[in-house]
């Protein structure tokens, strides 16, 4: 079998960023589940698909039309959506919350869930989002639940969105992460929840290069 790594935990935890640095550290593939969640509450909008008609966003799913690669610019992961560069487009709360409304559907998850498994190739993956130790690899080698209090999420956010001229406003985003959060803690299929044998960190006070540090050293063991 190809070695999975699985890094699951709430947004803001540093859970994504961590992942792709960990998988161009051991030259193995990355799967950014959440951007799957998200491509689809985008593709659903572009094509006027509501968002609670599970049939058509089941068919939508079975079909999406995406590639994910590293643009000639080297600028890192580029996702084309039939054929454009949504990268950017779908990191957005809009879209974030819609992809958190989606995800709420069995016939999405379950639609969604073959395109996810056909990311282990090898050397190896390290596959990032809410379930992936749960449920889409629960064989993976190693299972980190990563974590952040939800102010230190906000805040992180916050500067995130402030580097790029957003108008923002840090106790509006501390409602939206504690709202995203019961989303999809709350849910009833694939809740946000460690695996029993994951090992869990906790970011609020270690920077990328500390959390990516302990994560080499189980990598290690
Ligand atoms: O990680 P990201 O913020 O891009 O995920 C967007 C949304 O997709 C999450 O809020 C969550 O509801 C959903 N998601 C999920 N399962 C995953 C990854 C993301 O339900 N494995």
């Amino acid at each position: 079998q190809v070695p999975v790594i699985t890094i699951d935990g709430p947004s803001g935890s540093g859970k994504g960023t961590v992942a792709a640095l960990l998988a161009a550290k051991l030259g193995w593939n990355f799967l950014d589940s959440g951007a799957l969640y998200r491509l689809l509450a985008f593709a659903a909008r572009n094509h006027g698909v509501d968002l609670t008609n599970e049939e058509a966003l089941k068919l939508l799913a079975a079909h999406l039309d995406v590639q994910f690669g590293a643009s000639k610019s080297g600028d890192g992961m580029h996702i084309v959506l039939e054929g454009e560069d949504v990268t950017q487009a779908i990191r957005n709360e809009q879209v974030g919350a819609g992809a958190s409304q989606v995800a709420a559907l069995p016939v999405v998850r379950e639609a969604l869930l073959q395109r996810q498994k056909a990311f282990r190739e090898p050397p190896g993956l390290v596959a990032d989002g809410r379930d992936m130790g749960t449920v889409v690899f629960p064989d993976a080698a190693l299972k980190i639940f990563l974590t952040a209090s939800a102010e230190e999420r906000a805040r992180r956010r916050y500067l995130q969105l402030k580097g790029k001229g957003d108008d923002v406003n840090l106790a509006s985003l501390l409602d939206e992460i504690r709202a995203r959060d019961e989303r999809d803690t709350g849910r009833e299929v694939a809740p946000l929840r460690p695996a029993d044998d994951a090992v869990q960190l906790d970011s609020t006070k270690l920077s990328i290069e500390q959390v990516l540090g302990q994560i080499l050293s189980e990598v290690a063991n």
